[in-house]
């Protein structure tokens, strides 16, 4: 199976060719098809299955077919990660898997300059990646737009419950849009991720590799 069978645009496995993907991962064969067909996902994977790019590859042929018709730069796509290090990981694979195309990502973290985030945002931001903590200061002094958002993406989300974020994760919520896309990614599934994917997730597409 190939990248193109998935059914992803020809610039984008244009790029996965350049890094030297020969096939997708198991995790992005069953994930790409359902994220491109805009379904909820409930996935179980570890870091180093390609996770990252089940994810990011879809979003970002989303992004390019809306930004055909309408070529604003909104708030899109919000991946929410645990901490600042995964956030710069995951903001980092975005830039590399829409190198040269039309696809902005901004990355968001506690503990780094909040007016220097600001200013990107303000340059157009398709993807934003952040940590709970400073996405909910952006939100409470109304530094970010996010009525446009089509997809919210919980990666790691057992570290995130973990790390106590369970209350900031709700605020976030309360200021999305309803009708959306939900990803959810964890390596591990306990009561409390069940619990928290009931009140999330749409008939969501199990996947675990
Ligand atoms: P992740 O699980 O997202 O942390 O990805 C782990 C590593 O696998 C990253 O360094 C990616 O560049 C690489 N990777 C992702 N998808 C593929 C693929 N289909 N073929 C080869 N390497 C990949």
């Amino acid at each position: 199976m190939s990248f193109t069978s998935l059914g992803l645009l020809k610039d984008i496995t244009n790029i996965v060719d350049q890094l030297g993907y020969a096939t997708p991962t198991p995790i992005q064969k069953a994930a790409i098809p359902s994220i491109l067909a805009n379904k909820d996902l409930m996935a179980g994977a570890q870091t180093g299955t390609g996770k990252t790019a089940a994810f990011a590859l879809p979003l970002i042929h989303s992004i390019l077919l809306k930004k055909e018709v309408d070529n604003l730069s909104h708030i899109r796509v919000l991946v929410l990660t645990p901490t600042r290090e995964l956030a710069q990981q995951v903001h980092s694979s975005f830039v590399k898997y829409s190198k040269d195309l039309m696809v902005k990502s901004v990355v968001a973290y506690g503990g780094a300059s909040i007016n220097v985030q600001i200013d990107a945002l303000k340059q157009g931001c398709d993807v934003l990646v952040a940590t709970p903590g400073r996405l909910l200061e952006l939100i409470m002094k109304n530094l970010i737009d996010l009525s446009a958002l089509q997809t919210l993406v919980l990666d790691e989300a057992d570290r995130m419950l973990d790390m106590g974020f369970i209350i900031d994760i709700q605020r976030i919520l309360k200021n999305l849009p309803e009708s959306r896309q939900t990803l959810f990614f964890s390596a591990t599934f306990n009561d409390d991720i069940f619990a928290l994917s009931k009140t999330l997730l749409n008939n969501p597409q199990l996947i675990e590799v």
